[in-house]
């Protein structure tokens, strides 16, 4: 992916001036600076985070009540909030869309974006297990359920889930019978 590249509608006024943002090369980069305050408006990616909820070698897929990608079934995660460590982002997303109080075990990997919908993303997703709570769809999601491997939907809402889940699967060989098949965004 070209993680420069802004998909993204572009800001045309600065945050804190309210000054017409314009153009300026800065140590060889094209950056968007306020034309009255000097401000540097850094366009960065999203941060998002979540988890692969694991139960006796089943794991918890949520189906998308939004947009993008509603109906499609996702690991639950969303946006990290200003001033959460991205373990508490993690922890809540998973609370709000599934019910579940979860642990979380190991970092599953961290995943670059390009969304048509969002722009750049980094996702960061961990492998966890539940410690309270009961299943259910909660925010965002239509539905909430267990999966074992070789019962994974075939709609995954989002490419880097699918790596997540083949990611997962090779940590866990014991849990597949033969290799992952290779999920794709549909
Ligand atoms: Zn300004």
């Amino acid at each position: 992916m070209q993680s420069n590249e802004q998909n993204i509608s572009t800001p045309k006024f600065c945050p804190h001036c309210a000054g017409r943002l314009a153009p300026q090369m800065i140590d060889e980069k094209e950056r968007l600076v306020c034309q009255e305050c000097g401000f540097i408006f850094y366009i960065s990616p999203k941060v998002a985070a979540g988890a692969l909820i694991e139960d006796e070698g089943r794991v918890v897929l949520v189906r998308r009540g939004i947009e993008p990608r509603a109906g499609y079934w996702a690991l639950p995660s969303g946006f990290a909030e200003y001033g959460e460590t991205i373990e508490e982002t993690a922890i809540r997303e998973c609370r709000e869309e599934t019910g579940l109080e979860i642990e979380l075990d190991d970092l599953l990997g961290v995943y670059s974006v390009n969304s048509d919908f969002y722009g750049h993303l980094i996702l960061v997703l961990y492998s966890a297990h539940m410690v309270g709570g009961e299943l259910m769809a909660g925010d965002d999601a239509s539905e909430a359920g267990l999966f074992a491997p070789a019962e994974l939907p075939k709609d995954l809402a989002f490419q880097a889930h699918c790596q997540a889940l083949r990611d997962w699967g090779k940590t866990r060989p014991d849990r597949f019978s033969k290799p992952v098949r290779s999920w794709r965004r549909v």
